[in-house]
């Protein structure tokens, strides 16, 4: 009951609340995520338009040596093992599926540098598939703070998350979540006092 709440004042707050990355199809979306590990939204989005000018299927990545694309993705941290990944990831959706990006969490985990979350976000928001909720740094510490989970584990968070909201919103919670956390509940300097949210939900507020 108590997540429920939540959730529609999150939703009535933020009801533009949408997946930050820029992107035109699948494969962006897909490009996109792998890049963004430990790295902004916004960071990956100056870099992406260049890249996907160059690279446009799933096919022009694969014949590419990673070497190639490094200078397109060189702003972006870990951009030498990143190359690596989406010229692998590219490979198998060669290789496997026919260039496309598929639809499911077991063949997306096929793919070089696609954990869950990035397999959540793909499914979530290119695809309209709820398979699970994307939990990145933002979701970890705002469900904490929220008392959502108690874990640290990005499964088990995941888990609880999944029990506590209707599974038609679990691509949308993570990015009420997000932009909570991005706009009021900041890792650094978090806007506490000054939040009716908050003051609802979060004992923090009281503090
Ligand atoms: S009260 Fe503070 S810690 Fe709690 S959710 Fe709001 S911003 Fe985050």
């Amino acid at each position: 009951m108590r997540a429920r709440k939540i959730l529609a004042a999150l939703e009535k707050r933020y009801p533009d609340a949408h997946c930050e990355l820029d992107y035109t199809n699948p494969l962006q979306l897909l490009i996109a995520t792998i890049l963004s590990a430990q790295a902004t939204d916004v960071g990956v989005n100056k870099a992406t338009p260049k890249l996907f000018a160059k690279f446009k299927t799933a096919a022009d990545f694969a014949n590419a040596d990673p070497k190639e694309i490094e200078p397109y993705i060189a702003s972006i941290g870990l951009f030498r093992n990143k190359a690596k990944s989406v010229h692998g990831a590219c490979q198998t959706l060669v290789e496997n599926f026919g260039g496309q990006v598929p639809r499911t969490m077991d063949e997306l985990l096929t793919l070089r540098g696609v954990a869950r979350k990035t397999a959540n976000v793909v499914l979530g928001n290119a695809f309209g598939i709820n398979e699970g909720v994307v939990v990145d740094t933002h979701v970890t510490r705002v469900a904490q703070r929220f008392g959502l989970t108690k874990h640290d584990d990005v499964r088990k968070i995941e888990r609880d998350l999944m029990a506590l909201f209707p599974r038609a919103k679990w691509c949308l919670l993570s990015h009420l979540l997000i932009f909570h956390g991005r706009r009021v509940c900041k890792a650094r300097g978090a806007l506490c006092s000054q939040d009716s949210i908050c003051q609802q939900f979060c004992s923090n507020a009281k503090n």
